[in-house]
């Protein structure tokens, strides 16, 4: 299961948590002020560039089955 990286719009704290792949853009409560307001931060298996990807998938689209997506590291995909 991968591990994601968490912020608090709320508090601004930091957290990780080891999720499933499906919920990995589920609503997560901060563990510091237990607020909602949090989102998900694309750091430990996605880099951008300029709003683009740099780990060579940029010729790839997500429509459909997204068969490109290895081991839950696509951020173009929620699923
Ligand atoms: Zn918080």
């Amino acid at each position: 299961m991968p591990i994601y990286e968490y912020e608090c719009e709320q508090c601004g704290h930091h957290f990780d948590a080891l999720r499933s792949f499906k919920e990995a853009d589920a609503v997560i409560e901060c563990k510091q002020c237990h607020g909602l307001q949090t989102h998900r931060k694309l750091s430990t298996f996605y880099a951008h560039s300029g709003g683009r990807s740099v780990a060579g998938t940029d010729s790839h689209s997500c429509s459909g089955g997204c068969g490109n997506c290895s081991g839950g590291s696509c951020g173009h995909c929620s699923h």
